[in-house]
């Protein structure tokens, strides 16, 4: 989690809304990285997590992310709920809840729908402050770059 919000912090830098993530190999190293790059790409789709699985099925070399675990700041949205359960990471991390829009079990719970296939284990609360806090603050600076 401390390296998913370096990568927070580089969305921050950036103008982009804090957000970042990591993926993790089935025998736990760092397989890839990513922080939301909508501001700075353009990319509506360009969340954390999608970029972050994108990377690491291209470091694999398979769409399957078998035995993976995402770890990310802010809770997984729609969008990347679905990301998530297409790809078959086992495991998702995530450290602050996202009531207005949390897919990860706060306003909806995409990922342990039990009409899907794949439901990957999810723990949720891991440096819940920190995570929350990086964004609150992003949102309170007033003279943002975005
Ligand atoms: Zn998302």
């Amino acid at each position: 989690m401390r390296r998913a919000l370096a990568e927070a912090d580089l969305a921050a830098r950036a103008g982009d809304v804090p957000v970042g993530a990591v993926v993790l190999g089935p025998d736990g190293a760092l397989l890839a990285t990513g922080h939301n790059e909508r501001e700075a790409t353009g990319d509506p789709t360009a969340h954390a997590e999608v970029l972050a699985v994108r990377r690491a099925a291209a470091a694999l070399g398979r769409w399957r992310l078998t035995g993976c675990t995402l770890v990310v700041t802010l809770e997984p949205c729609t969008m990347c709920a679905g990301a998530l359960v297409q790809s078959r990471v086992d495991r998702v991390v995530y450290g602050a809840r996202d009531e207005k829009a949390g897919a990860a079990g706060s306003l909806w719970d995409l990922v342990r729908d039990r009409r899907l296939n794949h439901r990957p284990e999810v723990i949720h609360g891991v440096l819940e402050q920190e995570c929350a806090s990086l964004l609150t603050s992003f949102f309170r600076t007033p003279f943002r770059t975005s």
